[in-house]
């Protein structure tokens, strides 16, 4: 019998990460054990309300039942085949998945960063297939102050200098535009171009929420110009913004849909890129794969959370706890708040410099029990659980409130 392993404090776990993880995140000191719906739970049994939700890839909290039920079940039966066999999970996910989304055709992966590739690929494919474009000389166009993921074709886009320096040479072929302006998409759009690829509301950049048209907009150019809409809803889509999708708040269905995080319920990496069947149509047996994608476990878990998204309750609930939040945000103008945006539940708030920086207003929730993560220095992003309740909300903006003043 070997002594029960010592129970390691956070600062040394801390600690202990420092000579053996890659110095590529600079998280919080808060060392997280367990997790249940909004909250979360520290090695020393300190309790903090989650407001980042893993990015959106928590949006229905931590272990919704549902979904812990579908992987629990699944991982009792089947767990991996790989695409050169069929499962018996995968057709039902799809069909689902493109109804939900009101598209046809569904490419199942892992990652963000691989759906974006896949759209990629998918798109330039379409462009010599069907729309003529001379081998090779496809482009796409893509909006300043993106972000799609890290790998090198994706930072190759990126107008951030610390994801691209040190990590050249990049893939051509990309045209970059300021984001919410048409007149400049249109001009960049040529008889080269393969597609727009866009997020309806820029994430990373702040939670940045294009001008009401501009989306509209955006399909209509695509339309009339003979190239193909891909929407990066990555983050912003499966209900957060009170809609299963945010491109749904100007009544448009991209061509593209690319779709990731809360797929996997915050359980396992679920991606896809759901498309139109004339364009998805392009790729044929050897053109493009993953062994884990489509998996029957990613499948099982992808179908739970489609189940709950069905119902409507979690986009209703954005919809409603957002009134709470920007009410909440409003209340802190002039108060430590310069400004906000928010669209359900999700915003970006600018923090008056003066008051500290997004990390230090970060480290103070922290010991307030409240997570959050700075972006672009002095904006935090709030993005919890779609099942928090009004309470734990209103909780976690009197903690806001306190650290400001
Ligand atoms: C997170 C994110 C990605 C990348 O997803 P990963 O799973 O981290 O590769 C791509 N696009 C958007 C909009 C994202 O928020």
């Amino acid at each position: 019998m070997t002594a029960p392993a010592q129970t390691r404090s956070s600062a040394d776990l801390i600690r202990a990460e420092e000579p053996v993880l890659a110095h590529n995140y600079h998280p919080l000191p808060v060392v997280v054990s367990r997790a249940e719906g909004a909250w979360v739970e520290d090695v020393e049994g300190r309790r903090y309300l989650d407001m980042l939700a893993g990015y959106s890839a928590l949006n229905f909290g931590h272990r919704h039942p549902a979904l812990i039920e579908a992987a629990h079940a699944q991982l009792d039966r089947l767990t991996l085949t790989s695409r050169a066999f069929h499962n018996d999970k995968l057709a039902g996910f799809a069909e689902r998945l493109a109804a939900l989304t009101g598209l046809d055709m569904v490419l199942p992966m892992n990652t963000g960063a691989e759906a974006v590739e896949s759209g990629i690929k998918v798109a330039r494919k379409w462009a010599y297939e069907v729309k003529g474009v001379p081998a090779d000389q496809a482009t796409i166009v893509v909006a300043a102050d993106n972000f799609h993921g890290r790998t090198t074709t994706i930072v190759s886009f990126s107008t951030d200098e610390t994801a691209r320096q040190g990590f050249g040479p990049f893939t051509p072929g990309f045209r970059i535009v300021p984001y919410n302006d048409l007149a400049a998409l249109e001009a960049a759009i040529d008889e080269t171009t393969a597609a727009v690829l866009l997020e309806p509301i820029q994430g990373e950049a702040g939670v940045l929420i294009p001008d009401q048209g501009y989306l509209a907009g955006v399909r209509e150019l695509t339309s009339r110009k003979g190239c193909l809409f891909i929407a990066d809803e990555i983050q912003s889509g499966l209900g957060r913004t009170g809609r299963t999708l945010a491109v749904e708040h100007e009544s448009v269905v991209p061509d593209l849909l690319l779709l990731g995080k809360a797929l996997g319920g915050g359980i396992v990496p679920v991606s896809a890129v759901v498309a139109r069947r004339e364009v998805l149509g392009v790729l044929r047996p050897g053109e493009h794969g993953s062994t884990f994608g489509g998996n029957p476990l990613a499948a099982a878990v992808g179908m739970a959370v489609v189940e709950l998204l069905e119902t409507g309750e979690f986009q209703r609930r954005a919809a409603e706890l957002g009134v709470v939040l920007r009410g909440g945000l409003s209340a802190l103008l002039g108060k430590g708040v310069l400004g906000f945006r928010a669209r359900g539940l999700w915003a970006g708030v600018d923090i008056d410099p003066a008051v500290g920086t997004g990390r230090e207003i970060s480290e103070r929730l922290m010991r307030e029990g409240v997570l959050v993560k700075d972006t672009h220095g002095s904006t935090i992003r709030l993005a919890p659980p779609l099942t928090i309740t009004a309470e734990e909300l209103t909780e976690a903006l009197g903690a806001l409130e306190k650290v400001l003043g």
